[in-house]
């Protein structure tokens, strides 16, 4: 574990306006891992997302990627650096079908490197293979599919922005349990892909299942990390509401 981390935050601070909503964030993921971040409500776990992408205002040594600090770069940048984003409430183009949404994405993302595989890249054929019944509705518009199909979109596009890493907002958020499998389920295949992951997820049991390790944050803090597997409830519950 000496190498240094794909995506790293260093004290980071962030907030909106006067509103300081990050304290001295450090945060990490390396190449290949499942991170996940949990935290209550207004906990700052988007803002996090949001300072890395560069949504909000942050100082460039705040933010590592691949080795160089980006903190503070234009979000389409980010994006084209390889970090992909899965929004909060999924934000697609609701009048358009689901290929056209997937194909949007394609010109955005990140360029292959030289020498990178380009059978490792991913296509409209592989996310349609990912999630059968995007295939099956691909002319459909977005607007009529049900919110878990929605989100299948969402994750799609992102992949085809050819992210190293991929961070999924509250992919669960508002979805049937059964569909929250089928989707927690695809993430596996993500990431023998070669894609990192960064979950945000209010669900704590699901958060530790599907990740290697595991951030709580606590009113713009991070409160505990380590490895998911090891991790008890008590030291959970402590982080995530605060010892009393
Ligand atoms: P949630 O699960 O509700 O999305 P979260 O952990 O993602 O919670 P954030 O959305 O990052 O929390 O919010 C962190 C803090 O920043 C909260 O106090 C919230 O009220 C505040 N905040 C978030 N967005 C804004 C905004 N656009 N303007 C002002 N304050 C904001």
């Amino acid at each position: 574990m000496s190498e240094e981390p794909m995506l790293s935050t260093h004290a980071l601070t962030a907030g909106y306006g006067d509103f300081q909503a990050l304290f001295g964030v450090d945060f990490e993921v390396r190449a290949g891992e499942v991170v996940a971040l949990i935290g209550a409500n207004g906990a700052g776990k988007s803002t996090l997302l949001r300072s890395i992408l560069g949504l909000l205002s942050v100082a460039r040594d705040m933010v590592r990627f691949r080795g160089e600090s980006v903190g503070g770069s234009k979000p389409h940048a980010m994006v084209r650096n390889g970090i992909g984003i899965v929004p909060e409430g999924r934000r697609l183009f609701a009048g358009m079908s689901i290929e056209d949404n997937l194909r949007v994405a394609i010109d955005y993302g990140r360029k292959p490197q030289r020498g990178e595989n380009v059978a490792s890249l991913w296509t409209i054929e592989r996310i349609y293979k990912l999630f059968p019944i995007l295939r099956e509705r691909r002319d459909q518009v977005v607007h009529n599919l049900s919110g878990g199909q929605q989100q299948m979109v969402a994750i799609g596009r992102a992949l085809l922005t050819q992210p190293m890493v991929l961070l999924c907002d509250e992919i669960s958020l508002g979805l049937a349990p059964k569909v929250i499998h089928e989707i927690y389920d695809v993430l596996p295949m993500i990431r023998q892909a070669g894609t990192a992951l960064v979950l945000v997820e209010q669900d704590v049991s699901l958060a530790q299942r599907a990740s290697d390790r595991l951030y709580c944050m606590l009113e713009g803090r991070i409160t505990l990390t380590g490895d998911s597997n090891t991790m008890t409830r008590e030291a959970i519950a402590e982080a995530y509401f605060g010892a009393n």
